[in-house]
């Protein structure tokens, strides 16, 4: 990251920064701009190097931010009508964090409405681009924060993956994306979707970039009794035997996407590593076991959104009954009330015991499916999603084509281990290609240090 040194001024940068957010907005990277708030901290920062203050390790690197992290500096919206016009009152653990080391929140990107989704066309302001083809999708849900890192608007931006909603737009668009270890960083302030399974996390162009940003995040928090205490410093472990999962290599999976992990294996052997092949049957539960767990939750998470509390209210209400009802209804997206639909009746006296119950039995034997994996390897290394970006429209109605996207990411928030994103080639069309690297628990900086290994291969 060019860190604001004498040489380049931090008014320069994030003037940079927002021209460039200008220039490509047809991409529909932003929900909202953050332009005299960053120039102000700008010029702070840049009279605060002139007097020769330590302004911090991000002093001056504009970022952006997924909008689904409070902070005070614009409307949280995550991108659905009900949070649109919400102003939060608090700013998020990880955004203080960033920012106390003199990072810039230059805008806020969109996303699928409140992280529901995989292609960012959920959104209540439309769907994002692809950065490598506009006529495809940017992935999801953070698909704006994805494109930001991808177009070169911003050195690093936030996202949240509760079923790979980091590394799935992250692949789309060639960046690396991590999500860390359930726990990691904080979720304080962040929009919920699905509580056990929710991630904070980055995109950057640089493993070193990515160590750095979660050296600065990582940590345990007063205000949110999930995170894990410290470890991300600890010393990173070396990588010898490198797990590939059988049960993936199928036709369901795109040929490029299968040549590029070949291609991946192949050359980690010239360079010595063991690889194991490893079976793992319960994963193929791992979707129906999403889409069970994590709209019940949904479900739970949404129901502060009245009317009343935050945001949006409908104005034809005559009665108590009608502000929840029609507010929710104007306010929310259709693929939100698929979940709030599905999750309460996953979650209904009738159907407890067969759906969520039974879910969460299941989800335990995926636990133990990847500690045994890790047993017998130090690492999975695995395709992200079944294909490259896919064009826009293609999916969006048919919710069952669009859930199947997430088959290969979703079991690693089940599970709650990390998994690094990280680009792997281009089709022939010049559509980017990913894989991920999947750990045990906290084995998040050992998985950055491994990446730079296969970023080696890769040329
Ligand atoms: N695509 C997944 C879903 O729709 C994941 C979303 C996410 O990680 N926020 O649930």
């Amino acid at each position: 990251m060019k860190i604001a040194s004498k040489t380049v001024s931090a008014v320069s940068l994030v003037k940079e920064a927002l021209e460039k957010a200008k220039k490509y907005a047809e991409y529909n990277v932003f929900v909202s701009l953050n332009e005299e708030e960053a120039l102000k901290k700008a010029e702070e920062i840049d009279a605060r190097i002139a007097k020769g203050e330590n302004v911090g390790r991000l002093a001056g690197v504009p970022y952006a931010l997924k909008d689904n992290f409070l902070s005070e500096e614009g409307n949280t919206t995550a991108s659905s009508k009900i949070l649109e016009p919400f102003h939060a009152p608090i700013t998020s653990t990880a955004v203080s964090k960033i920012e106390a080391e003199g990072a810039i929140m230059i805008g806020r990107t969109n996303l699928d409405s409140f992280a529901h989704g995989s292609s960012t066309e959920n959104s209540y302001f439309g769907p994002t681009l692809n950065s490598h083809d506009k006529t495809r999708v940017a992935g999801g849900s953070s698909g704006g924060s994805a494109v930001a890192v991808a177009l070169d608007i911003v050195e690093f931006a936030t996202g949240t993956d509760t079923g790979g909603s980091i590394r799935q737009p992250a692949s789309f668009n060639g960046v690396y994306g991590l999500k860390p270890t359930y726990g990691t960083i904080s979720r304080y302030g962040v929009v919920a979707m699905a509580s056990s399974t929710d991630v904070v996390g980055f995109f950057t162009k640089t493993p070193d970039d990515m160590n750095l940003l979660m050296s600065i995040a990582a940590g345990q928090d007063s205000k949110d009794m999930t995170t894990l205490p410290d470890f991300y410093d600890e010393e990173p472990k070396t990588i010898k035997r490198i797990g590939v999962i059988k049960d993936f290599d199928n036709d369901a999976v795109d040929q490029d996407i299968r040549d590029a992990l070949a291609h991946k294996v192949e050359l980690l052997k010239s360079k010595g590593y063991e690889i194991v092949e490893l079976e793992m049957p319960t994963l193929k539960y791992a979707l129906a076991v999403y889409y069970i767990v994590v709209p019940a939750e949904v479900s739970s998470n949404l129901s502060r959104h009245d009317g009343i509390r935050y945001g949006y209210r409908s104005e034809d209400a005559k009665s108590l009954g009608e502000v929840y009802g029609k507010s929710r209804n104007e306010g929310f997206m259709p693929e939100n009330k698929r979940r709030i639909m599905i999750g309460n009746f996953v979650l209904s006296s009738g159907f407890y015991d067969a759906y969520y119950l039974k879910a969460q039995k299941a989800r335990t034997k995926i636990i133990e499916e990847y500690n045994k994996a890790f047993e017998k390897c130090d690492c999975i290394l695995t395709p992200v999603s079944p294909n490259p970006a896919f064009h826009l429209g293609e999916k969006v109605n048919d919710p069952v084509a669009m859930y199947l996207e997430d088959v290969m990411s979703v079991p690693i928030n089940l599970a709650g281990v990390p998994s690094l994103a990280v680009p792997a080639g281009e089709t022939a069309d010049g559509l980017s290609l990913g894989l991920q690297i999947v750990g045990p628990r906290r084995s998040d900086k050992t998985l950055i240090e491994f990446s730079k290994e296969l970023e080696e291969a890769n040329e």
